[in-house]
């Protein structure tokens, strides 16, 4: 009797589990030894659509024997990034190719780049997949990849090979990467990184480096002990000597998060450890997309982060801390354009003003988080608000503006400070903090040179900056 009631309980769970309604479109993705061609085999859920999309315009150039498996004759030739299908793909097997070899350097924005002997594939240009999801609707893709042949992508692994997308909007750009190398996997906390060393001359080992970024990325933990995000693509490209280690890395969302570096391998670890960029560029992941215009709050917040956390963690000293953040400040004053922060960040790639937008940006920030913690001590500061953005928010699906992060920022925190900094500043064309408020954090400044003055009314808030409290 009890068997039977057993096998019955079984039985419940076995149909229950059949009958969750998730619907999911895989992908099967295999790719030739040469690199040259990647085959595709999309197999789709029953859930009714009648049009494919692709993220770039350019897809459709690279896109070749479209055809459902079920009708062989008929092939599709898309033309730019919307394909009618003239049928409903419920439940349907699609087949196509992808040319990658006559992708490659062919685009002016996102172009299939070849790296020594290694591809990366922008996913707008390969991945045919329905417009809208609904909620319990995903794309998952597996890669059957020849041995020695090894794929990288921003997804979430949900089995060997096997990944799911995050449902990010059509046009964000991601990166997927194949080739030979070898994908190291990090865990930090409650994320796992991804690492891939493009293929290049490497002095510095990949040790080495893995020892850099696994060391930005816990630097990052010390806002609220955890990284803010589950996983993270991590692709390094070696490039040419230059005047250091880290010239350029940058952050695309398509899918997940991508972080790329582009360094010079040439440079020792001590110089890749004492540089911020990775700190900076990790530390994006603390807040969801933010719109192009915003770039004083995106940029602030990793530029505010970038020395207060290197000062935590033991990096920077306390003067170096104050002094490297001073210095920015002055950057930023120099760069001003003589226009409300407002205008310059709006027009700042034309008038190549990232100093002035990045640093008021961040000294919105400092001020922001001396204002929390001077109203809450300890308890309130940036970092408790980003750990209830992070529970409440990420990951987050869409774009924000500045202004209405600032205001979700001030609900989180039951404050107006964002509001008020946000009015105070982003009309005004002067630099958001002065001399006078350095000398109020005990930043006494001479000649340019910060010595520090612990009697100052709000130096207490200022050491505390540099403290982890979780
Ligand atoms: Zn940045």
């Amino acid at each position: 009797m009890y068997k039977i009631k057993l096998l019955f309980i079984f039985i419940f769970l076995l149909l229950s589990g059949l009958h969750s309604k998730d619907i999911i479109h895989t992908y099967t993705v295999s790719i030739s030894k040469d690199l040259n061609t990647l085959y595709v085999k999309a197999h789709f859920g029953e859930s009714d659509f009648y049009y494919l999309y692709a993220g770039s315009k350019a897809a459709a150039r690279y896109t070749q024997n479209m055809h459902f498996i079920e009708d062989a004759y008929t092939i599709y030739k898309p033309q730019y990034e919307e394909l009618s299908l003239n049928k409903n793909a419920a439940g349907r097997t699609l087949s196509y190719i992808f040319d990658i070899r006559s992708s490659i350097g062919r685009e002016r924005w996102t172009s299939t780049r070849k790296v020594g002997d290694d591809v990366v594939i922008p996913v707008d240009l390969w991945l045919w997949r329905p417009l809208s999801l609904k909620e319990n609707e995903h794309i998952e893709v597996y890669f059957d990849f020849p041995p020695g042949i090894n794929f990288s992508s921003p997804w979430k692994r949900v089995a060997k090979n096997r990944y799911r997308i995050y449902p990010t909007p059509l046009d964000w750009p991601s990166a997927t990467a194949f080739g030979t190398f070898v994908v190291d996997t990090v865990r930090i906390k409650n994320c796992v990184l991804s690492v891939v060393f493009m293929d290049g001359s490497y002095k510095t080992t990949q040790k080495e480096l893995k020892e850099w970024l696994t060391g930005a990325a816990r630097s990052v933990c010390q806002v609220y002990d955890s990284f803010p995000v589950d996983n993270v693509q991590i692709l390094v490209f070696p490039g040419r000597p230059g005047r250091e280690p880290v010239p350029f890395g940058m952050v695309i969302r398509g899918g997940g998060i991508t972080v790329n570096f582009y360094i010079d391998p040439s440079r020792p670890l001590t110089e890749f450890i004492a540089d911020w960029t990775a700190t900076h560029e990790l530390s994006h992941c603390l807040l969801p997309m933010t719109d192009r215009n915003d770039a004083w709050f995106s940029e602030g917040l990793a530029t505010y982060y970038q020395y207060i956390l290197m000062g935590r963690d033991g990096r920077l000293d306390e003067q170096q801390t104050w002094q490297r953040i001073y210095n920015g400040f002055q950057k930023g004053i120099r760069g001003s354009k003589g226009m409300t922060l407002q205008n310059t960040a709006e027009k700042m790639r034309q008038m190549r003003a990232y100093r002035y937008v990045y640093w008021s940006g961040a000294a919105i920030f400092l001020k922001a988080d001396v204002a929390l913690r001077k109203t809450g001590g300890a308890q309130k500061s940036l970092d408790s608000v980003l750990k209830r953005v992070r529970q409440s928010l990420l990951p987050l699906h869409r774009s924000w503006s500045g202004r209405e992060m600032m205001e979700t920022m001030d609900s989180l925190a039951q404050t107006r400070i964002f509001a008020d900094m946000y009015e105070e500043h982003m009309h005004s064309d002067e630099f958001p903090v002065d001399e006078n408020y350095w000398a109020q954090l005990g930043v006494e400044i001479n000649d340019g040179q910060v010595t520090l003055n612990d009697k100052a009314p709000l130096a207490h808030i200022r050491k505390n900056l540099l403290k982890n409290v979780y």
